[in-house]
């Protein structure tokens, strides 16, 4: 997978920019500055890549929509739900839909 430049999410063009983190943090989404950070070891493995980016745009998501501003916030837990168990389900169920 080739460094992504930008996503659209919900209408709204979000920056994807590469960094190195010192503590092994795979990425980070930064919803006033529409910009998602992807760690640059994402680059040397596609899945990681993918997963990665996929998990920081569900957190966009979320704070688009006012999800991540709940009182009590799992948010973490909801995108890892999201992110491991309903996209790749949907992802191998894909054809299913214009049956
Ligand atoms: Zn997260």
């Amino acid at each position: 997978m080739k460094p992504v430049k930008s996503v659209t999410v919900l209408g709204h063009k979000i920056k994807v920019e590469y960094t190195t983190w010192d503590d092994g943090q795979w990425g980070s989404c930064d919803l006033d500055n529409r910009s998602i950070k992807l760690s640059r070891q994402c680059l040397k493995d596609d899945e990681q890549h993918w997963a990665t980016l996929v998990h920081e745009v569900t957190h966009m998501i979320f704070g688009m929509a006012g999800i991540a501003y709940m009182e009590s916030n799992s948010e973490e837990a909801y995108v890892r739900c999201i992110e491991s168990l309903l996209i790749p389900w949907i992802m191998e169920n894909y054809s299913l839909k214009n049956k």
